[in-house]
């Protein structure tokens, strides 16, 4: 079975889509659940949403939401399905340093409800009501936000980048945190979220035109570039080129190749706040 990770390096846009209802009648729903089942069980992952692998319907599947069991064992499966979720009741609040299959190496704090609400069909095409409570709430809404296009770095406090290897040793030190459990959770709406981003590309678009004024001056903030593109490691780029890494050394020179990329980054940026003030308009 052919499946397709989709991660923002190449398909931001197509993650961004808001994920259609199953259609109990006309969709092999049974099909795409086989898909994900398959991809779970051989992956290091607590849940995921169908869009993340190439279907775009409204399906989270629950691999592991249990703080003691360790990701790394990867045959531990809840194996729980959710078909076209709606979340009834959110309520208190807990924060946890989340990553993403789908977004690389960022890894983002995020506030999310200790108590959720939510109705939902099962595989059987049967409605279900059940309480999420604690860190299968987390992983749960990150799940169902995916259905909305909306990823954790949108509405993390703050996103740092740090590779699969190193997340353990720095959750065991900055683990899940219950900040209340009680109390109105309150969503931020896909609109308030896309102004966020909005602003952040804006401000990207700022610093990397700026990158590219400097790089006629040779002074490229490399830390800079790192910091907004940790997949794209600009730091080893450096050290490729100059052949003598100087840490101490804050500005660096690009090569041709990786200005081009430099300047399609900013166009792509241009075309994603277009989309987005399109869509505020349209609403
Ligand atoms: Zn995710």
């Amino acid at each position: 079975m052919e499946m397709i990770r989709k991660t923002i390096e190449k398909d931001e846009e197509y993650l961004r889509q808001i994920s259609k209802e199953v259609s109990f009648k006309k969709d092999d729903y049974k099909k795409d659940i086989e898909k994900l089942e398959e991809f779970c069980n051989q992956t290091e992952c607590f849940a995921l949403a169908a869009v993340q692998i190439g279907i775009p319907k409204r399906i989270v599947y629950l691999k592991n939401t249990r703080l003691d069991v360790d990701l790394e064992d990867v045959s531990y499966n809840e194996a729980r399905i959710l078909i076209n979720p709606k979340v009834t009741s959110r309520k208190g609040k807990t924060q946890y340093w989340e990553a993403c299959l789908s977004c690389l190496d960022n890894m983002g704090l995020v506030t999310r409800p200790y108590e959720m609400t939510v109705e939902y069909y099962d595989i059987e095409g049967k409605k279900q009501k059940e309480k999420f409570e604690g860190f299968e709430s987390t992983v749960l809404s990150h799940e169902l936000d995916h259905l909305d296009g909306i990823l954790h770095m949108d509405i993390a406090e703050k996103v740092i980048v740090m590779p699969r290897e190193e997340r353990k040793k720095y959750r065991e030190k900055h683990p899940y945190k219950i900040l209340s459990k009680t109390g109105d959770y309150e969503r931020k709406s896909r609109i308030e979220i896309n102004e966020k981003r909005l602003d952040n590309s804006l401000k990207i678009v700022k610093k990397l035109e700026k990158a590219l004024n400097d790089f006629e001056k040779n002074q490229v903030d490399l830390h800079l570039l790192n910091q907004y593109y940790g997949s794209k490691d600009w730091l080893k780029e450096k050290e490729e080129i100059e052949k003598k890494p100087n840490p101490n050394i804050k500005a660096g020179v690009l090569s041709e190749d990786a200005v081009w990329n430099l300047m399609e980054d900013v166009s792509e940026l241009k075309n994603t706040m277009k989309k987005i003030i399109e869509e505020k308009e349209q609403k």
